[in-house]
């Protein structure tokens, strides 16, 4: 149907059903039937009114059209009862004296005026409007009437006795006051479809009832007094209702005005609690989490576990485990690519050992690049360890950040609840060692806490604090290794290695203590301590004969040394207290250090080339150099780690790794030194090869100065005619 039809049709219906629309668009069929009877009955009972007072004394009109007006005047200044929608109004006495003085027709036109201006003032719909003075006239008209028969029938008995005229007008207000609530709650119910209730009549009752009856007793005894004494009473009588009305007007308002500031100040109270609510939520949440990744902290982390330790010891059956995670490259993820490249990985990282965790189970970050998870209500400890496996795998998947591909993995430590823990900081500390033991199993793994650890960590505690003493007391020693040039067989010079005699585990090697060294930040002393003794070894075998004046020495350095900003200085230094020329000192590295650094370490790298010091990449073909880095970087030695020279057979795997080594340094011009050669095969095999260095214990094993020393002194004894060029066989029989 389109638009102009509808309206066709709207123009076509009638105006009756127009005003109907409009006047009651919300009532069903009952209730519009309801209301249009009530109206046409009150309309009709208001005409016949109007129609029995035209037949009254002129007198009689006075004194109606008198009350009429003072009843509709007060409805205009009706006061507002506090907390509750009704209003008292004055009218009521003066529609109650007319209906004493000339019946229920005075009072019906009465009522209906003073409705008519109450609803106009408190509705705006003309359905009330229409209905409400409609109304107010029928019940007037039913209970006045009944109130004139009561009267008729007490008079008829002679009972004038004022008391009772009092009683009857007050019994007739009830009536009154029920018809009008009932002529008005059924429309509602109606509308609703409901049926009418006695809660209808008593919920309103309270105040209006009160009004009512006793708005009935005053009119009543105004009735009294104008029978004795006239009209004149009752006009006195206006001005102290009035000025009664205008004190309770007064009187509620202040109470009223009372009332909104009680309820502003509980509601600025209830606001302001409110606020101090959030606020402290705000603070709790700042004190329990962390900033970054907005999971638990570390403090909230130790609460739980705490809580979840309480648990278990109450009740066995629910076991617990602590997932203890560190990210095994997360430094490289800050050094290549920038602080909030790093944060940028740390949230995503959470996110995703949060979406791999049971809903239950607490995900925190510890601190820098560590991981917490409480996993409680084990059914079985395999639970722990499958879980662990997942987020490894889900760890390995790569992240996107700063729009780079980064492939990381995670250490992981395990403890179990069942180890019997008091203390939350007990069961953290213990799955932090079996991380450790994870990382030191190669990384990317999980390890399991057993109480073995424990005694390992204490070992290893001991073994820190024995080698703090050790190198503050000098203890540690130096062997040499000699290195020598595979073409001429002639000595090169040494590699300095690290020996530490521990008064009661004897000779430590350094595969055992350098890592301790390393971690604990001992290394940086280490280092010094090495690199002053070797130097100044050098030296002294240097001015010992012409011959040995371009000896070179090899020192092995660590990750931390690289790392460390006052390198440069501290090698120099050594440098110039030993009298050493720095192109006879040698750097040695190994190839995963120096690829793990080599953003932060290539300024230091290139400074000490600058100053002439050799740079040497130690056990080459273990790591994962590129090539385009290895052509870039400053260095001048690759040596071949001893595991190629170990298994050097003719046309083994080894063999042609060692071959492109030795082509590779070639082409990058480097020096290619192949270390560990125990037998003279592997020697013969890699001259053929075109290596041009060597090292071994086929050629010379590490010792001490002393025997260095006489190792010179031979050499020099023994070949005053030969030239020291041709010496690595006739030393190797030597030592
Ligand atoms: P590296 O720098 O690769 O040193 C060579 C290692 O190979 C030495 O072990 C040496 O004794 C051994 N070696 C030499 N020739 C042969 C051979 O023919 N066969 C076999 N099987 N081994 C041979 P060492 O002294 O036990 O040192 C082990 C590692 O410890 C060194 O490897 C080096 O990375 C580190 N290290 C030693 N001293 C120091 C030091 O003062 N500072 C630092 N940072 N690391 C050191
Ligand atoms: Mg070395
Ligand atoms: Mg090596």
């Amino acid at each position: 149907m389109s638009m102009a039809d509808a309206k066709a049709m709207d123009t076509e219906v009638s105006w009756y059903l127009r005003l109907h629309r409009a006047l009651l668009p919300d009532y069903n069929r009952k209730a519009a039937a309801y209301w249009y009877t009530g109206v046409l009955l009150g309309g009709a009972v208001l005409v016949y009114c109007l129609h029995s007072l035209a037949a009254r004394p002129e007198r009689t009109w006075i004194e109606v059209a008198l009350g009429v007006a003072i009843a509709m005047l007060a409805a205009l200044f009706p006061v507002q009862i506090p907390r509750s929608k009704n209003s008292l109004a004055a009218g009521e006495i003066f529609i109650f004296l007319l209906l004493l003085l000339h019946g229920p027709e005075a009072a019906a036109l009465a009522s209906a005026g003073e409705a008519t201006l109450g609803a106009w003032r408190i509705s705006k719909r003309w359905s009330s409007r229409i209905a409400s003075p409609a109304m107010a006239v029928l019940a007037m008209f039913a209970s006045g009437s009944l109130l004139q028969a009561l009267r008729g029938a007490l008079d008829s008995l002679q009972l004038t006795n004022g008391g009772l005229l009092i009683v009857a007008t007050m019994v007739f207000a009830l009536c009154y006051f029920v018809c009008n609530t009932l002529l008005i709650t059924t429309v509602h119910r109606l509308k609703r479809s409901e049926p009418l209730q006695l809660k209808d009549l008593v919920g309103v009752f309270g105040w209006v009832g009160i009004i009512y009856t006793g708005s009935a007793a005053v009119a009543a005894l105004l009735y009294l007094a104008f029978r004795e004494s006239g009209l004149g009473v009752v006009l006195a009588v206006v001005p102290i209702i009035g000025l009664l009305m205008m004190t309770l007007h007064y009187f509620f308002r202040q109470q009223e005005a009372n009332e909104a500031v009680r309820r502003t100040a509980s509601e600025a109270a209830a606001r302001e609690a409110e606020a101090a609510t959030r606020h402290m939520e705000a603070l709790q949440h700042i004190a329990f989490h962390d900033s970054l990744t907005g999971l638990p902290n570390r403090h909230r982390f130790n609460e739980c576990l705490a809580e979840a330790i309480g648990r278990s010891k109450a009740d066995l059956a629910r076991r617990f485990a602590v997932l203890f995670i560190d990210f095994d490259r997360f430094k490289l993820i800050n050094d290549s690519l920038g602080h909030s490249a790093g944060d940028e990985f740390l949230v995503q990282a959470a996110q995703r050992i949060r979406h791999h965790v049971r809903p239950t189970d607490v995900v925190a970050r510890l601190g820098g690049d560590e991981f917490g998870i409480l996993a409680e209500n084990l059914e079985h400890e395999n639970l722990a360890v499958t879980l662990a496996e997942r987020l490894m795998r889900a760890i390995q998947n790569p992240f996107v950040v700063g729009g780079t591909d980064v492939t990381v993995t995670a250490s992981i430590g395990i403890t179990f609840g069942s180890t019997g823990y008091n203390a939350p900081d007990e069961a953290l500390r213990d799955a932090d060692i079996a991380m450790y033991k994870a990382k030191e199993n190669g990384k990317a793994r999980y390890a399991i806490f057993d109480i073995g650890l424990h005694a390992e960590i204490a070992q290893r505690l001991r073994l820190e604090g024995d080698l703090r003493n050790a190198i503050a007391n000098g203890d540690l020693s130096v062997v040499y290794q000699p290195l020598f040039d595979l073409g001429s067989g002639g000595l090169i010079g040494f590699e300095a290695l690290a020996r530490w005699h521990h008064p009661q585990f004897g000779t430590m090697r350094p595969e055992v203590f350098i890592p301790i060294a390393e971690e604990s930040g001992l290394i940086i002393s280490l280092t010094d301590l090495m690199l002053q003794r070797a130097c100044r070894q050098l030296r002294d075998w240097q001015l010992r004969h012409p011959r040995f004046a371009d000896l070179r020495m090899h020192v092995n350095i660590s990750a931390k040394d690289v790392g460390h900003d006052a390198l440069v200085p501290r090698v120099t230094r050594v440098l110039r207290q030993t009298r050493l020329q720095p192109r006879h000192l040698t750097l040695e590295l190994t190839e995963n250090i120096l690829m793990e650094h080599i953003r932060n370490s290539l300024p230091t790298l290139a400074k000490l080339q600058a100053l002439g010091i050799g740079l040497s990449v130690d056990d080459f073909g273990t790591g994962y150099s590129s090539l385009s880095h290895l052509s870039a970087l400053p260095i001048d030695t690759l040596k071949v780690d001893r595991s190629f020279v170990r298994d050097l057979q003719s046309g083994s795997k080894e063999a042609k790794v060692v071959r492109a080594i030795v082509h590779l340094g070639m082409s990058l011009d480097k020096a290619v030194v192949a270390e560990g050669i125990e037998n003279a095969a592997q020697l013969a095999q890699l001259r053929e090869m075109g290596c041009t260095r060597g090292q071994g214990f086929h050629l010379g094993y590490p010792q001490e100065a002393k025997a260095v020393r006489a190792l010179l002194a031979r050499i020099v004894a023994d070949s005053d005619e030969t030239a020291v060029e041709a010496t690595f066989e006739h030393t190797a029989a030597l030592l």
